[in-house]
């Protein structure tokens, strides 16, 4: 089905999701990784509930589930994934937050410290049951280049590596907690396949160095992620033919006997893994020219694609070109329809004589598309997502967010 007949059968702006493209994603990130490594999915880059059963399901062995929040569990839940699929992270969790996950099954906690682990612990005794806990190490040394670091450096994130001795004995105290392994997420989008295997090399001796000051064997490491993908631009997705070898060695040295399973491996993924399975078609509104600059302003913006864009962080979108795209481009600003000079998608994209009604579409849209958008901002209706595989439509769905006046407008009346 062409883009064409998709926006007219389902309007635009239109996310169109080939799960074909994610299975293959994972298939390839399965090959890059040593054997046997559990690939847990972020839901974060795209929690569209097909995506994320396509992930859970697909051809040998499929994902398990990275969550963060409640709302990510639900989805994480309604793409058929148990609990206990699911490993649990982020900086604040909350009491209940956990008392939820908890009783949704899940065991696997990521702990970013003391005091988290506390929480978890509490939370797991007052659920009857015991938390198996990550330990997050923000390593005190860094090894990569890359565009996001969240280590080697004062952080939200992680357990401060050089504070472990001098904590453990605290943690493994925490009741209703079990500390299994150590978790790890240094990077993300790293800029090439040395970076990656330099920071992963890395990782593994520090996870050696958990290993001893915990004073016992790890059972699970996850050694976190930075596969990278192209983001709204043209282009293809890496491949990593050198890091299973490479990072295998690495393990071999440092953890000698993880090919028994102690630890079993893990990594972390989301851009890798959706990214290119999601296009996002959306239609010019308006060509305006102000003081010698065209402005092409579509009818999705930072509402619809990319909204981190809105927080400084300008996107370089380029569109596809026209299938008859020898005509000359012309250069032009790519507005939003958002009544803020922050909805630009670019400042300058090239295209082919835009005019009122012609499709635009921003390829790499999978990760990191509606979920990461404003879509609250400004009211307007979220883009229709359809799903395709084989060719054929999955399904058909659209986001709404609602206020419910439930209970009714009066605070005396309000509980959670
Ligand atoms: C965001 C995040 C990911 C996914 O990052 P990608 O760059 O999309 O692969 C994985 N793990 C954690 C802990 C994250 O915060």
């Amino acid at each position: 089905m062409t883009r064409e007949e998709l926006v007219r059968r389902f309007g635009s702006p239109l996310y169109v999701y080939d799960l074909d493209r994610v299975t293959a994603a994972y298939r390839d990130l399965a090959d890059w990784m040593p054997e046997g490594t559990t690939i847990y999915y972020a839901l974060k880059a795209n929690p569209h509930p097909d995506v994320a059963r396509a992930l859970r399901t697909a051809p040998g062995g499929g994902c398990h589930a990275e969550i963060s929040s409640t709302g990510e569990l639900a989805a994480a839940l309604a793409a058929g994934f148990a609990g206990a699929d699911c490993l649990y992270t982020g900086p604040g969790k909350t009491a209940g937050e956990l008392a939820e996950a908890l009783a949704a099954g899940v065991r696997l906690f990521s702990v970013e410290s003391l005091t988290d682990l506390e929480h978890i612990g509490a939370a797991a005794t007052a659920h009857g049951t015991v938390a198996d806990c990550l330990l997050r190490v923000n390593s005190a040394t860094a090894s990569a280049a890359t565009s996001i670091r969240m280590t080697g450096a004062p952080s939200q994130f992680g357990n401060d590596m050089e504070e472990l001795p001098a904590r453990v004995a605290a943690m493994r105290e925490v009741r209703g907690t079990r500390i299994i392994g150590a978790h790890f997420f240094p990077l993300s989008n790293a800029a090439d396949e040395d970076s990656l295997l330099g920071e992963f090399r890395h990782t593994v001796t520090v996870a050696a160095e958990v290993e001893r000051v915990l004073g016992a064997p790890l059972e699970l490491v996850d050694l976190g992620g930075g596969f990278a993908a192209p983001y709204g631009v043209p282009g293809t997705r890496p491949g990593y033919p050198s890091l299973r070898k490479g990072l295998e060695e690495a393990l071999d040295r440092h953890l000698p006997r993880w090919r028994e399973g102690t630890p079993r491996i893990a990594c972390e993924s989301g851009r890798y893994l959706v990214s290119d399975c999601g296009e996002l078609h959306c239609t010019v509104v308006n060509v305006k020219e102000s003081r010698g600059r065209t402005f092409v302003i579509l009818d999705a913006g930072i509402n619809a694609f990319g909204g981190m864009a809105g927080l400084g962080r300008l996107l370089p979108v380029q569109v596809k070109p026209a299938p008859d795209g020898d005509a000359p481009g012309r250069r032009a600003a790519l507005a939003g329809p958002l009544c803020t000079p922050g909805d630009l998608l670019a400042r300058d994209a090239e295209l082919p004589d835009p005019a009122p009604g012609d499709l635009v579409t921003i390829p790499h849209a999978g990760a990191y598309g509606l979920t990461a958008s404003l879509s609250l901002f400004l009211g307007r209706p979220a883009p229709t997502e359809v799903v395709i595989r084989g060719g054929e439509i999955v399904s058909v769905s659209r986001l709404r967010s609602q206020r419910v006046y439930d209970p009714p407008r009066n605070p005396d009346t309000w509980s959670e």
